[in-house]
């Protein structure tokens, strides 16, 4: 491992999303939820550099840039500083944010199952600690109907997603049914 870049790649995405918190009441700092995605992919044995560092930086295009000029430069940022493999990885698992939500979400089912296994596992890292935050740290305003449909939106995402890292698989399973179980209780 290159730790070099690895502490390069989180710096880097600290300064990107330095004025962003995650939705919930917590208002926990933004970099922690790269940070915990790179965790999750550590915790069940993915330990490939160019994984790590796209997990690291998997939010910086979709949630720090406004418009395809500042796609275009943070692009060739991530390119010179990390190379092809994590610029093409990340640009995978960033949606289009000029197009409406619910599209974006549908893109999000139909576009999985033909994505890359590296932006794949990336894919089940995000979405267990999205509905991680889910459980223990909701975003503001969210009503339980909201939170459910994320859950099962998320689910429908994953299944596109599943077999390139059976333990990730599982856990991500295990998280999905603690949370339902967890929100119908309340
Ligand atoms: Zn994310």
């Amino acid at each position: 491992m290159n730790n070099a870049k690895i502490i390069e790649a989180i710096y880097f995405a600290g300064v990107r999303h330095k004025d962003q918190t995650r939705k919930g009441l917590g208002r926990i700092p933004y970099i922690n939820h790269p940070i915990q995605v790179a965790k999750v992919l550590s915790d069940f044995g993915e330990n490939d550099d160019d994984l790590i560092k796209s997990a690291l930086l998997h939010d910086v295009i979709e949630d720090t840039t406004k418009n395809e000029k500042e796609i275009k430069e943070l692009s060739n940022i991530i390119l010179e500083k990390f190379g092809e493999i994590v610029l093409l990885t990340v640009l995978e698992v960033s949606d289009n944010k000029s197009l409406p939500v619910e599209e974006r979400k549908k893109l999000q089912v139909v576009n999985t199952p033909k994505l890359s296994d590296s932006a794949k596992k990336l894919k089940i890292a995000d979405k267990i600690c999205n509905i991680l935050d889910i459980k223990n740290d909701p975003p503001v305003n969210w009503s339980l109907k909201r939170k459910l449909s994320y859950l099962d939106w998320a689910n429908k995402v994953v299944s596109g997603a599943k077999g390139v890292n059976k333990k990730l698989d599982h856990y991500f399973d295990q998280v999905y049914n603690e949370t339902y179980s967890f929100l119908k209780k309340k």
